[in-house]
């Protein structure tokens, strides 16, 4: 009897034993993996003055220290040794190779990062990742294909160009904005850009920036013919007719009390800016090849009621209460008239917004894209493929519209530029398409 108790005693205490030790091996083992290495970019390509970014991730232990070797031709060097003091769960770190003496060609970068464990005798695990590198110290040649035609304030042109290598980024640059290229299957870059309407004519300096894989850059000013377009004025009489019909347009844009003149200029201004940015964040939603062909299809039987950039004095009882340009094409039909698709494309925004009202916008591809607004009634949504002539809608008084009719609008990029250009099928053979078929036809 006592033999058995002493034996069970027994087994329980190495049970306890193993338990304990167990668990002290497993706090000791607890972190078998060094730290994770990221880096920012990695292209396989770099030049020495292209700043790296690295992320060093270990949440167990922390990031205790990172070594950036380069290797080449049997001989090494360290380009960055650093322990970082506090240990933390993820640490930054960032090199180049202005001082790594490197010439163009192959070499091998190592980085090993450290956690702080206590593995390998106190060293910490350590994760070492090797790349295999080309420094590359020769900006893209880039060759601009296509002669740029004539280009007036508020229109839009495109270029083609080809580039000596892969580009990590190209496009047009115009004072703070960027028109990115896309390469086609033909190994043509197309570039459409406007020249925008509110740009003077001497601002007017568009640069090709093209960047390639290994962050080097290179810029060549793209020679253009620009010139002026006069555009009309107009007087615009707000009635206190209409400021009443508006009022439940005008309470939902600006809930706040004011007087429904008020609330309208405040809409003509803060929304509009305000609508005018949105235009061009879904400007980014295009598609990397052209969608469209032939002249942009007009609202049937219509009438022009206002024209792209004409400059808009309002007046109310004879005073003026304020300025603006208009950035469509105002055309009225019969009240209620089925709106076609100008050209074949993607719908990319299909509800209310603003002074638009009732907006559908379709995608031509390659920053290329249309515009409807203040409709009665939208006849498609987010995602649909259109063609020419289908019906998106049907016209109305949405938005800030008097009367019925449709403002047609074509973006270049999320920009409105002039819409006349696109109905007329010979200036879209003569200044866009054949120039970059012929471009393309060359290489
Ligand atoms: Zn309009």
């Amino acid at each position: 009897m006592g033999r058995i108790i002493r034996n069970t005693f027994s087994y329980g205490f190495v049970t306890l034993l193993l338990a304990v030790l167990g668990f002290g091996i497993y706090l000791f083992l607890d972190d078998l993996d060094g730290p994770d290495i990221v880096m920012v970019p990695d292209t396989g390509r770099i030049s020495p003055n292209q700043n790296i970014e690295l992320t060093l991730s270990d949440p167990k232990s922390g990031v205790r220290s990172v070594t950036v070797t380069v290797h080449r031709n049997n001989q090494s060097l360290v380009i960055l040794d650093t322990v970082f003091n506090p240990v933390a769960p993820t640490q930054k770190a960032s090199f180049n190779l202005k001082n790594a003496g490197l010439r163009d060609g192959a070499f091998e970068l190592e980085i090993t990062a450290r956690d702080d464990s206590l593995m390998s005798f106190g060293k910490g695990n350590g994760t070492t990742r090797k790349w295999n590198m080309q420094l590359d110290t020769q900006p893209p040649k880039v060759r601009i294909k296509s002669t740029v035609p004539a280009l007036r304030r508020g229109s839009v042109t495109a270029i083609a160009y080809t580039v000596s290598e892969d580009a990590a980024m190209t496009g047009v640059k115009l004072g703070d904005s960027f028109f990115p290229a896309f390469l086609q299957p033909n190994g043509v870059y197309y570039c459409f850009f406007p020249f925008p309407l509110d740009t003077p004519k001497g601002a007017f300096s568009p640069e090709l920036i093209t960047r390639d894989l290994a962050g080097n850059e290179s810029r060549n000013r793209v020679l253009v013919n620009a010139g002026e377009r006069a555009y009309r004025k107009d007087t615009l009489n707000i009635s206190d007719r209409f400021l009443d019909a508006k009022e439940d347009v005008f309470k939902e844009l600006i809930p706040d009390d004011a007087s429904n003149l008020e609330r309208y200029v405040r809409i003509n201004n803060e929304v509009r800016i305000a609508n005018e940015r949105k235009l061009l964040e879904i400007g980014k939603q295009t598609a990397p090849t052209m969608l469209w062909s032939g002249a942009f299809k007009r609202l049937p039987r219509s009438a022009s009621k206002a024209s792209f950039g004409d400059q808009r004095t309002y007046m109310h009882n004879g005073v003026k209460i304020d300025e603006q340009t208009h950035m469509g094409q105002d055309l009225a039909s019969v009240a209620h008239a089925p709106v076609p698709a100008a050209n074949d494309g993607k719908v990319v925004f299909a509800e209310p917004l603003g002074i638009f009202g009732n907006l559908v916008i379709i995608d031509h591809g390659l920053g290329l894209q249309s515009l409807y607004s203040h409709m009665s009634e939208i006849h498609t949504s987010v995602g649909a493929t259109v063609k020419k002539d289908d019906v998106i809608g049907l016209t109305g008084t949405t938005g800030l519209a008097g009367g019925d009719h449709l403002h047609f609008g074509i973006l270049m990029h999320g920009i409105q530029v002039q819409p006349l250009d696109w109905f007329d099928a010979k200036w879209i053979k003569n200044t866009i398409t054949d120039r970059l078929e012929a471009a393309g036809a060359q290489r």
